[in-house]
């Protein structure tokens, strides 16, 4: 395999890297650090023409090529394929009269953000600035302004995408309907995205940051969230996190962001005030580029498993379930507000998002113990709360191991699957979460 893909270097002008060269095996890892992936090869796009001339090469050698910018959604599910990295298509572009952004596939989040801030507008960016505006797009995308203006994808205006050909071609609601469809929301199976140019929506003024109180304040915290998101407008955004930092007693967090003013936002929060023990509350008025300050997430490589799902409510006895099991050795869990706009009809993959909650398990598998432990919690807590749990997932939730399926009802998933055949019929394009699985 190795002689066979030296061919690559006198190809493309970006770096290629293969198993043996020096550099292959940190190029070849995802951000997320605990999944483990083979690549036959790696490949640098140096620009969009690069990337055309590898999927063309890939096409006539039968081989399939896995773009992966970052690897926050990594499943290790490689199977021998080309991993392309984007990062130098890192094109930002901010039209501020237009209120559009055109960014290359390699960007992240925190880069789009500071460049829409300057004209106080904000892209619809979830709660890392290290994810890439693209693979989260192509996933559907669920943001903190999710609530007001809907999922990510259905902001997209068009793709700059590479066909399974080799050919380049910019898709728009007019210029090919179904595969503008299923780009946003359905993956990375259709096309290999150069560019994506989406909506961007005033934010001059944004409120937001954490509160944080101990753990033994979570049944007055979860009551406060609940009686506060039952009536919710649309530009509050909540979100509750139960926490156990190593080294550190547990905690309860309240993540808030408000597109207005301040005295609206904290009007809206007041249900929280009165709760004793506050440890801190980093609430202010912030720029959109700030967003990923809120939670803090890592934005350095580190290992994560995690399990989401979609909650159908959030009554006495779920807020119970979620109160009276221990976490351990989860880090978070965490319970986001949805609604809103995300609730309205969607042309997207995905569709309307009907249930008005989300759970995110998340912890740290540092040893293969830990591992299997927080696989037994997530299946615990998932477990008790299974009345509530709809069975449905958002494409950017899935997890290693659970499959596109899980994202989109029946006759959604064999559209999506009859364009894959029609579109890619070698199967040149492989995504993380293939729709034919
Ligand atoms: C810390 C953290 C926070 C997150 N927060 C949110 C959140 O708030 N809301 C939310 O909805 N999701 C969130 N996610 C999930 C995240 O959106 C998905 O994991 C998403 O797939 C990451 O995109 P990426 O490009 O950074 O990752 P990658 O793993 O590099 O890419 C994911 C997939 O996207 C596809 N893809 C990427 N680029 C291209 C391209 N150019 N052409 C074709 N296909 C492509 C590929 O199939 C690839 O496997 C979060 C994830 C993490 C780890």
């Amino acid at each position: 395999m190795t002689h066979t893909l030296d061919d690559l270097r006198a190809l493309v002008r970006g770096r290629v890297l293969l198993p043996g060269d020096a550099g292959f095996d940190p190029a070849r890892r995802p951000w997320n650090l605990a999944v483990e992936q083979h690549a036959a090869a790696v490949v640098e796009a140096a620009d969009a023409a690069d990337a055309a001339a590898l999927v063309k090469y890939a096409g006539a050698r039968g081989l399939s090529v896995f773009p992966q910018p970052s690897g926050h959604g990594a499943t290790g599910d490689l199977a021998g394929a080309i991993l392309l990295r984007t990062g130098q298509l890192g094109e930002v572009r901010v039209d501020p009269a237009a209120r559009t952004a055109r960014v290359g596939a390699g960007a992240p989040w925190g880069r789009v953000q500071e460049a829409a801030a300057e004209h106080g507008l904000t892209g619809l960016a979830g709660s890392s600035p290290a994810v890439t505006v693209t693979g989260y797009t192509l996933g559907g995308g669920l943001s903190w302004f999710g609530r007001a203006h809907g999922w990510a994808a259905d902001s997209v205006v068009a793709f700059d995408v590479v066909d399974a050909e080799g050919g380049p071609a910019r898709v728009t609601a007019d210029s090919d309907p179904d595969l503008f469809w299923a780009l946003r929301g359905g993956g990375g199976d259709f096309a290999l995205v150069t560019a994506v140019e989406f909506r961007l929506y005033p934010a001059a003024a944004l409120f937001g940051g954490r509160m944080l109180w101990p753990a033994d304040r979570a049944p007055a915290v979860l009551a406060a969230f609940r009686s506060i998101t039952a009536h919710a407008p649309g530009e509050l955004t909540l979100w509750l996190d139960l926490l156990r930092f190593p080294g550190s007693a547990p905690l309860v967090a309240v993540d808030a962001t408000y597109l207005g003013d301040e005295a609206g936002g904290r009007a809206l929060g007041a249900p929280l005030d009165g709760i004793g023990g506050l440890i801190s509350d980093s609430r202010g008025v912030m720029p959109p580029s700030a967003l990923g300050s809120i939670t803090a997430e890592p934005t350095d490589p580190g290992p994560g498993l995690s399990r989401g799902e979609l909650l159908t409510g959030l009554d006495d006895t779920a807020a119970g379930i979620l109160l009276s099991r221990p976490i351990d050795p989860l880090l978070s869990v965490q319970v986001r507000h949805l609604g809103g706009a995300l609730a309205r009809p969607s042309s997207g993959p995905h569709g309307a998002l009907a249930e008005p909650y989300s759970l995110y398990l998340f912890g740290v598998p540092s040893t293969p113990p830990v591992a299997a432990a927080i696989r037994d919690r997530q299946r615990d807590l998932a477990g008790a709360l299974a009345p509530y749990v709809s069975g449905r997932k958002p494409y950017t939730y899935l997890a290693p191991g659970e499959s596109a399926s899980s994202a989109f009802a029946p006759e959604v998933l064999d559209r999506l699957r009859a364009l894959k055949r029609e579109r890619d019929p070698r199967a040149v394009f492989r995504s993380n979460f293939p729709v034919l699985a």
